[in-house]
């Protein structure tokens, strides 16, 4: 995506505005709507668009991170389901804390105990589980 609020903005069928995709999964932030504000406000001003533009909010390693205006500290979105806290350090990066997730994930996957018809959430590891079942149905092949 590039960085929160950087470069997109889709509009939802209910005319929500969001900064990509699955950023509603993120608890309290308050997405707005086109039908009470116009695009340019939201894009500039609305405190959702705000919330993790630039490098304010950025936590350690990523505050000080050579990187952090290459990346922007990774997925808000998918920080806050591996790890049930949208403002940590994405969890795809080495660098980050809770990488461990993503590390156990992926030596699950390659021992082949995911590759059955069973949704992928379910074969995670439970850290993950906890966060994304609720949220999300990871599939193999949807149908
Ligand atoms: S996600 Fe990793 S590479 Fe990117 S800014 Fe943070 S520590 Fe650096």
């Amino acid at each position: 995506m590039g960085g929160w609020g950087r470069r997109l903005m889709l509009i939802d069928p209910a005319g929500k505005v969001l900064p990509c995709h699955a950023a509603g999964v993120i608890p309290g932030i308050e997405f707005e709507s086109v039908s009470n504000h116009s695009l340019e406000w939201i894009w500039r001003e609305s405190s959702a668009f705000r919330r993790f533009r630039g490098e304010e909010w950025m936590p350690e390693p990523c505050r000080s991170c050579e990187r952090r205006t290459e990346d922007f500290g990774g997925c808000r979105c998918q920080a806050f389901l591996l790890t049930g806290n949208a403002e940590a350090t994405d969890p795809a990066c080495s660098l980050a804390p809770a990488h461990s997730i993503v590390e156990a994930a992926v030596r699950e996957a390659n021992s082949g105990a995911a590759a059955s018809s069973q949704p992928v959430s379910s074969s995670l590891p439970s850290q993950f589980n906890q966060q994304a079942t609720a949220l999300w149905e990871y599939r193999l092949n949807p149908e």
